[in-house]
């Protein structure tokens, strides 16, 4: 019996069936990632932990929801005793005091905290290519970037390597990876997960979620990764679904918003042609597509980048060789500890970063770029809630292609930033948002996107799980991988 490209609904029926124990799971995990090492998906293992927690679900029988199901944790998750790195450089040597409440609710659940996955650092990025740890492979090509910033995540679910992994996504950065390596990814509503433990990027935008092989197994993992956190005052006090329950509503009379401001002639062609094919299948479900206007779609990418930068140079400030992970040696005075650990401790991508942000919240040019950034913010946010009116979701492809090969976007931070350009607007607006695989170009994936309307979660599942009744582009494998 092998856990390898089970679904947890799937593993779960395996402990029931007593066909395989608790341990044996988690020993075939660390087998295949020992296996498929040249992915290097992740940055620490928690092995020897792990496998006492399976012992003691062997010798203990559990009613847990989760229990004994391996999951691999986004290394942005502070995981109490376990290194935590955010695959920056300056947190190489980070040992945290205490879990994330992510961390804390799954494995509250059953969960088994396998490792902590690679990823951009400081989740800067659309690649995986700026981690200090190294580049990570997308199992369905040696040279094909999976992703980013969950890349790491991304690749373990992809590679059949474990069930599901936490991701996190600001601008895209579980959508994304979940497009190029095949597999679901949903990002929450803004404020549904606690965001207590995460090590921050862009507060305003950062969203936990679940990366798993179908929209059913992302309803599990959603059903437990959310809580309302005394700790985060931006968690919400709203009522938590169970979401299950809906998974398989019909979709006849329901409605598709088609964004019609949305520019598909820069797509590669296949793209185009595989999201007619999903919006058709959607109709032979019983839906119906609606012609929708989001007229200030066009200025998410720009007004991101000048919020999520503006946040991330604030929140970086507490990264100066004092507080937290290392500190740079042979120093004269203060100033130049802080100087001199930044300096090292800092890629380039996360510069830049600090550099944007910083001027863009100087006072000369407060008014111009963060202040307007944040009313353009509103009014993207205004767009939604209009369109969002006549219909139950809106759907677009998750990205402009499928994945790239390693270094072919490096010289040019912009074209990067595209890789965002469907995902980003549903961080702006807080919505929730979920891509799941819908076609192969080349033999390499590629997801179509589901925004849903605040707090609705349920439907983007409901809509997801029906569609991966009627197709199996989420049970394609990669050849190659161990
Ligand atoms: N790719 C985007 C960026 O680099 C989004 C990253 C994310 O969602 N964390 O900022």
């Amino acid at each position: 019996m092998t856990i390898k490209y089970k679904s947890i609904k799937e593993i779960k029926s395996m402990i029931s069936q007593k066909e395989i124990s608790y341990k044996e799971i988690v020993t075939e995990v660390y087998k295949l990632i020992e296996e498929n090492k040249d992915l290097n998906a992740f940055i620490t293992l928690n092995e020897e932990e792990s496998i006492k927690k399976a012992e003691e679900f062997d010798n203990n029988s559990s009613n847990l929801p989760l229990a004994g199901i391996p999951i691999a944790q986004k290394d942005l998750f502070c995981s109490k005793n376990l290194r935590t790195t955010c695959g920056s450089n300056i947190l190489n040597n980070f040992i945290p005091p205490y879990s994330a409440t992510v961390i804390e609710n799954l494995e509250n659940a059953g969960c088994i905290s396998i490792g902590k996955t690679n990823m951009d650092e400081f989740a800067m990025g659309s690649s995986n290519e700026t981690s200090f740890f190294g580049n990570v492979q997308n199992p369905w090509g040696k040279n094909l970037v999976p992703g980013g910033s969950s890349g790491g995540s991304a690749s373990a679910v992809s590679a059949g390597i474990v069930p599901a992994a936490t991701g996190t996504d600001t601008g895209g950065s579980i959508r994304q990876p979940a497009s190029l390596c095949g597999i679901t990814g949903l990002k929450p509503t803004y404020g549904r997960v606690s965001r207590w433990g995460m090590i921050a990027f862009a507060s305003s935008l950062d969203q936990a979620g679940p990366m798993a092989r179908t929209a059913e197994d992302c309803a599990l993992i959603l059903n437990e990764m959310c809580s309302h956190d005394e700790k985060d005052t931006t968690s919400l006090e709203d009522e938590i679904p169970n979401f299950e329950e809906n998974l398989n509503n019909s979709l006849k009379g329901k409605k598709i918003g088609i964004v019609k401001d949305l520019d598909l002639s820069s797509l590669n062609n296949d793209v185009v042609e595989i999201y007619h094919n999903s919006l058709k299948e959607f109709e032979s479900l019983g839906a119906e597509l609606v012609d929708i206007s989001l007229p200030n779609l066009s200025l998410s990418v720009p007004t991101y980048y000048v919020v999520a930068p503006a946040e991330c140079s604030s929140n970086l400030s507490r990264f100066d060789g004092v507080k937290f992970g290392m500190r740079s040696e042979d120093v004269k005075d203060l100033e130049e500890l802080y100087v001199k650990t930044r300096s090292e401790g800092f890629g380039d991508e996360v510069k830049r970063r600090i550099l944007i942000g910083s001027y863009v919240l100087s006072a000369g040019y407060y008014d111009a770029y963060y202040k307007k950034a944040q009313q353009v913010r509103r009014l993207i946010k205004n767009d939604f809630d209009n369109a969002f009116q006549n219909i139950d979701v809106i759907m677009t492809p998750t990205t402009r292609g499928p994945a790239f090969e390693m270094g072919s976007k490096g010289d040019d931070p912009i074209q990067m930033y595209l890789e965002d350009l469907f995902t980003i607007s549903a961080n702006l607006a807080g919505l929730p948002a979920i891509s799941l695989p819908n076609g192969n170009i080349q033999n390499k994936p590629i997801g179509l996107q589901i925004i849903g309307n605040f707090l609705d979660e349920s439907t983007i599942l409901n809509f997801a799980h029906m569609y991966q009744n009627e197709t199996n582009w989420h049970m394609y494998t990669p050849e190659g991988i161990k």
